[in-house]
């Protein structure tokens, strides 16, 4: 029976502590009402995750000194209330943030991702433990299956939400006024430029990706999506292009000025990634201000997903090509190797992920 799952491990950190990653045991994972049981196969890597391991940010629960971490989840569900939705070996990912208790205006709409007042919770980033554990519970309204033929791939759940986002922010941007883009320049061939990029190939856009290197899988990957790799620079591809809409994923000032100017007129710009503070650019802002009224230029940030951003990444990942999906993943780490993995930076990765399952994995 279960209820006793005797040695659960997890990857944790203390956090604002940098070298205290660890894989340790953690108490028994127990369902609460409403809640799915669920078998940790695997959680993926990104930045943020590298920010914690490093001290620079992240929050424990109250009631603990250490963190679980993990927030881009993959699992199978072992135990599901009645009428959930949910069955036992169903595929699953836990969404990361929830609403703040007041709860804020956008919060209480179902909007967390747009949370006004900033007391929101994340698993595995603020105040909440992560999905990087052998077996973890999430309440059935915050998860969200994923077609069984995806398997490890599903693991792309987390980031595709955050893609999804991005794009639906674009073309609510975009309905301002007429609107029908035919080109999109990607900044960035990581997880999200490639899924990025692969959102903009099924809504039928000639998509260009731009990224430093000319070695390792990012070009070919882009090139099996038919889209356009390229490593020149930003206004390179966008005096031959002119982009419709430039979606910016590495979070490189000088790239996010360059992609203001990129753009065709009515054109918007949509930057998803974090960049670190006191970085200075010297930059023309007369010229920026005339490019962005004289072109009716629109600027988003965007971050974070929520349910509906899910749902319509299930539908992106079931439409794509399991295969491509499958070779984003280009290094699988068993949990006990877990901590040193944090160590080890490739250029030639695009996603590490950590696997849990001891059978499904190696
Ligand atoms: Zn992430
Ligand atoms: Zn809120």
């Amino acid at each position: 029976m279960s209820g006793y799952h005797p040695d659960v491990r997890a990857l944790t950190v203390e956090p604002q502590a940098a070298g205290s990653v660890r894989v340790e045991d953690v108490p028994d994972p127990r369902p609460g009402e409403g809640e799915l049981l669920v078998r940790g196969v695997a959680v993926g890597l990104c930045g943020t995750d590298k920010e914690i391991v490093r001290g620079d940010y992240g929050w424990s629960p109250p009631d603990s000194d250490r963190l679980v971490l993990g927030h881009e989840s993959l699992g199978r569900v072992e135990q599901s209330p009645e009428g959930s939705g949910f069955e036992r070996g169903d595929l699953v990912a836990g969404v990361v943030r929830r609403p703040d208790p007041q709860p804020c205006g956008a919060c209480a709409h179902g909007e967390w991702d747009m949370c006004r007042n900033g007391q929101y919770t994340e698993r595995g980033i603020k105040e909440l433990h992560g999905y990087a554990s052998e077996l973890w519970t999430v309440p059935a309204d915050f998860a969200v299956k994923i077609e069984p033929h995806l398997g490890m791939s599903g693991v792309l759940m987390e980031p595709t939400s955050v893609v999804a986002k991005a794009w639906e922010q674009v073309e609510r941007v975009g309905e301002r006024a007429w609107f029908e883009p035919a080109t999109v320049l990607v900044t960035g061939a990581g997880p999200i430029g490639l899924l990025a990029a692969m959102l903009g190939v099924q809504r039928g856009l000639d998509v260009h990706v731009l990224d430093r290197v000319t070695e390792g899988p990012k070009p070919g990957l882009v090139e099996a999506l038919g889209a356009t790799y390229h490593s020149t620079s930003v206004a390179e591809v966008a005096r031959e292009h002119r982009p419709d809409v430039v979606i910016e994923a590495t979070g490189v000032g000088q790239l996010v000025f360059d992609a203001i100017a990129a753009t065709a007129t009515y054109g918007i710009v949509c930057l998803t990634g974090v960049s670190s503070r006191g970085h200075t650019l010297g930059v023309d802002a007369g010229g920026l201000n005339r490019e962005i009224v004289l072109e009716n230029d629109a600027l988003v940030g965007s971050v974070n997903a929520n349910l509906r951003h899910y749902r319509q990444a299930a539908d992106a990942l079931a439409r794509a090509d399991a295969d491509w999906l499958g070779r984003l993943i280009t290094t699988r780490v068993p949990l006990e190797d877990a901590p040193a993995a944090f160590d080890q930076p490739s250029d030639d990765d695009v996603k590490v992920v950590i696997t849990l399952d001891r059978e499904d994995s190696r």
